[in-house]
């Protein structure tokens, strides 16, 4: 079989990059671990900057979004006694939009299917050859167990991090930082007991209030890596979220989990994205700590340089974006990097009572600073997707 473009991976980067293509005539075959099924109701992410949702509209996906996203302005930031308001619109222009993954990824599937373009779900052994020459090659076994290669001339590893593609590239270099604690979330039936997402630091550890509609609640608590989910009852979740989140003349609203589960925390930079006619984005590339809420919108904005570098490449000939590719978006990668790395330092328990004071000035700081709490909100409602992320 040949194609353009062959994607490892049907998450949101390898769904996104394949409808960017398709609307410049270029043609690719997905190739996925999983069913389609599985992959579009995997609970993840659930805010997206107004840049993503941005190439969301430019992809042709933005009309659900539009009519269902819930937009908020801003977020809370709490401690024990205090809960502050940052509004981003002030402060940095933008506002940000409740849409979960699961949907995100839905709406792409949708747009692949109208497209005709092919795809291979429960694909098994995939792997990648001859990428430093122009004809790079994919092969693996489909869902029936037959043997099947893709020619093509561009190879892209939208494979998350535990998938093949970065392993296919020689001399790479990785940086790492795993955390001392884990997220437990949890999605409940409930409406949320809040207007937008409250992130508050607790001696007990962090707990995040976010939502994904207004019936649908979902909750983050800071616990210990080796946690066993088992230990949590729903009883025990709300009696700790009530807690954490507590504040004078407030109620949690409660209701029946839906899901939980206890979530790792890592920072992951590997590097470079590029190797010969190979080109990774999205998580395959890089993993953040989710207190920044930038997973998805990182993905989003490497696949949306790539479509352009590849569109250049494919259709003009024209190498320089390709050749540009991984030094632009590691740019945007390193400086997100930094931000969830410094959000996740700034709420989480952890260390001593020393450093527990020292989070609890940084959030004054930025809840009373407006130059502080504009540091925050650039940050969080997104910077321009190419170049300029220095401000
Ligand atoms: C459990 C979890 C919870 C998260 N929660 C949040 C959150 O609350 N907020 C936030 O901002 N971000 C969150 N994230 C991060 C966010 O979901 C990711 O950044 C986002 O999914 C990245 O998209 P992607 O397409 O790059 O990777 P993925 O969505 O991981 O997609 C990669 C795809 O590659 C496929 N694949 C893997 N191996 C192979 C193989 N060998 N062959 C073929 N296909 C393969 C996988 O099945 C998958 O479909 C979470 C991530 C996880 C794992």
């Amino acid at each position: 079989m040949r194609t353009r473009v062959a994607i490892i991976g049907s998450g949101p980067a390898g769904l996104l990059l394949a409808q960017l293509l398709d609307l410049s005539g270029i043609d690719s075959v997905i190739v996925e671990r999983q069913t389609a099924d599985h992959v579009s109701s995997r609970i993840r992410a659930g805010i997206l900057e107004s840049g993503t949702v941005d190439v969301l509209r430019k992809a042709g996906v933005g009309e659900r979004l539009s009519a269902e996203a819930i937009e908020h302005r801003g977020i809370y930031l709490q401690w024990p006694g205090e809960r502050r308001h940052l509004d981003f619109v002030e402060s940095a222009n933008r506002a940000v939009y409740v849409y979960g993954q699961t949907e995100v990824t839905k709406d792409l599937l949708a747009a692949r299917e109208k497209a005709g373009q092919q795809a291979f779900y429960q694909a098994d052994a995939v792997a990648l050859h001859d990428l430093t020459t122009d004809r790079p090659y994919v092969t693996f076994r489909d869902a029936d167990g037959v043997a099947q290669r893709i020619d093509a001339d561009v190879v892209v590893g939208c494979d998350g991090y535990h998938g093949p593609s970065k392993r296919a590239m020689p001399g790479r270099r990785s940086w790492e930082r795993a955390y001392p604690f884990a997220w437990l979330g949890v999605l409940a039936e409930v409406a949320p007991s809040t207007d937008e997402l409250i992130y508050a630091w607790h001696e007990d550890g962090f707990a995040l209030h976010s939502m994904r509609s207004d019936t649908v609640s979902r909750f983050y608590l800071q616990v210990d890596p080796a946690e066993r989910i088992e230990e949590w009852s729903d009883d025990r979740i709300w009696e700790q979220l009530a807690s954490r989140l507590h504040l004078d003349g407030w109620d949690l609203k409660t209701g029946p989990v839906l899901e939980k589960s206890v979530l790792p925390m890592r920072s992951f930079v590997t590097t470079p994205m590029r190797h010969g006619r190979l080109f990774l984005a999205g998580d395959a590339a890089h993993i953040v700590p989710p207190t920044g809420a930038k997973g998805l919108n990182l993905a989003v904005a490497d696949v949306s340089v790539l479509a352009d570098a590849l569109v250049a490449l494919l259709v003009d000939a024209s190498p320089e974006l390709a050749d540009a590719y991984s030094d632009t978006a590691l740019r945007r990668v390193w400086r997100c990097t930094h931000f969830s790395w410094w959000m996740t330092s700034m709420l989480h328990r952890h260390g001593d009572d020393f450093d527990a004071q020292l989070q609890l000035a940084q959030l004054r700081r930025v809840a009373d600073s407006a130059a502080a709490a504009r540091e925050l909100a650039e940050n969080y409602a997104g910077l321009p997707i190419a170049g300029g992320v220095h401000g």
